[in-house]
């Protein structure tokens, strides 16, 4: 198994402060050892893995999801929880040209069905994931970001067909969402926040009682055809499965499979979480709304006031992996959080964290078949936005194995995922990448 960052990223380290840990106990599963035989394996026990798991399970396949780490070890179980637009970095120029006028449309509409599949979901479990705010609304982090939300707000419309708000300086003021540097706001009513552990472990009960079978620190050391099918090797066991689904996002390995090297890219997200504040400070900073924020920079900060009070406020992460780079890079979301917060800035925030999120090269989320391996299928890259997408990917993935819904995922998800240049090296472009988004964000 061949990864580019270093051990660290995959181990207990970057998660050992989440705040979602403590809002909900991790179920108990098992490790798999020895050998059994099953329609589906799922390399990945995140939104998408445990999508599929439901979807095929509920149809009456014998599924075994392998998980590398505990219960919720991945971006699902350490996210924002932002069930938003998105999964893509995609312009809407782009989609048109490379896929059409329908193919646009297609994609925006599976970024609408997304949110709507996981709070059907929600309501189907009937799962309590401290569900709150009514879609979400972004910041203008200067007048020049302003000015280009009435243009912003025609594109929302034509894309989603809703109704954006359009709001000044002072709207957010008397609508208590007042930060430092706001200068006006665009709020989309499609969305919602959400516990991402509290969701994740609600389908994961779900799916076990459809039937499939989940497994914890099982990392899947190989998938090699055998006959018809596939064997999938852990540390302790042998799986031999029909059909296997990727759904390792930003935890991907180069060789599994190896069509995978050099097509994603990891990128880190961190998180802190402060205790809860009381009135008397929400209202010194003019912060007491409960609706989900993020700003109109390249480099976009994301931000909520949960139920409990407390405020959650992620940024991108650090480019190299280790416990000083973690703690450096937690040092730099608290100076920025300080920044937009100034009343805040005595507030403890005990709680920060870091994970991996999921680029490709075509700036779209890919679904479907893996190609030159007949059987293996991937559903991945939802570019730090895949709470919705994540979901929805792997409930279509699962529809491509029984043959359902396969016209329903947009062309730009069918694409293959392009090659990043320089390989196993690729995280060298970052910094430069970063460095330009920034002077934009000027
Ligand atoms: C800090 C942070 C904040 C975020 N905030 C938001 C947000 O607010 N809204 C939003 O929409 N998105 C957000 N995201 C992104 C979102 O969490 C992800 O896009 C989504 O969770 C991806 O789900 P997944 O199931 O595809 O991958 P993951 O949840 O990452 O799961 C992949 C799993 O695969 C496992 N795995 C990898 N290799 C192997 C192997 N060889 N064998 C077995 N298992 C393996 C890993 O252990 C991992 O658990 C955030 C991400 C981070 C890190």
């Amino acid at each position: 198994m061949t990864r580019i960052f270093p051990d660290y990223t995959y181990g207990p380290g970057p998660r050992a402060k989440c705040w979602w840990d403590e809002t909900i106990a991790a179920p108990d599963w098992p490790t798999f050892e020895g050998e059994a035989r099953v329609d589906v394996a799922i390399v990945g026990g995140g939104f998408t893995g445990i999508n599929a798991a439901l979807r095929l399970a509920g149809a009456g396949l014998s599924v075994t999801v392998l998980e590398a780490g505990p219960p919720g070890f991945g971006a699902s179980g350490r996210n924002g929880g932002f069930c938003c637009l998105g999964g893509g970095k995609i312009s809407n120029a782009a989609l048109t040209r490379q896929f059409g006028a329908e193919g646009r449309r297609a994609y925006r509409a599976a970024e609408m069905a997304a949110i709507e599949h996981v709070a059907a979901q929600l309501k189907l479990f009937g799962i309590d994931a401290d569900t709150h705010s009514k879609g979400e609304t972004v910041l203008a982090h200067n007048d020049r970001a302003a000015s280009h939300f009435i243009k912003e707000a025609a594109s929302v419309a034509e894309d989603y067909g809703v109704e954006p708000g359009i709001h000044s300086a002072q709207d957010l003021t008397s609508m208590g969402m007042a930060t430092s540097a706001a200068r006006g706001g665009l709020s989309i009513p499609l969305g919602f926040a959400l516990n991402p552990r509290k969701y994740l472990f609600g389908i994961v009960d779900a799916a076990i009682a459809a039937g499939a079978t989940l497994a914890a620190h099982s990392r899947v050391t190989s998938i090699a055809p055998e006959g018809d099918g596939h064997v999938l090797r852990t540390e302790q066991g042998r799986l031999r499965a029909d059909r296997v689904i990727i759904a390792t996002n930003g935890y991907s390995s180069e060789d599994l499979p190896g069509w995978l090297a050099a097509r994603y890219m990891p990128a880190q997200s961190s998180v802190l979480v402060t205790r809860p504040l009381t009135q008397a400070e929400l209202e010194a900073q003019g912060w007491t709304s409960h609706q989900m924020a993020y700003d109109s920079r390249n480099l976009l900060h994301y931000f909520r006031l949960m139920p409990d009070n407390r405020m959650l406020f992620g940024m991108r992460g650090g480019i190299l992996s280790s416990p000083r780079v973690e703690k450096l890079s937690l040092q730099r979301v608290r100076q920025d959080f300080d920044a937009m917060f100034p009343a805040w800035s005595d507030v403890e925030s005990p709680f920060g964290w870091s994970g991996m999120v999921c680029l490709a090269r075509n700036r779209t989320p890919y679904i479907g078949p893996v190609p030159g391996r007949p059987g293996l299928f991937a559903a991945m890259a939802y570019h730090g936005n895949g709470v919705a997408m994540g979901s929805y990917a792997g409930h279509m993935v699962a529809g491509d194995l029984l043959n359902q819904d396969a016209d329903a995922v947009p062309a730009a998800m069918r694409r293959p995922m392009g090659r990043f240049p320089f390989g196993r090296f690729r995280r060298v472009v970052v910094p430069a990448a970063y460095l330009a988004m920034k002077v934009a964000d000027l």
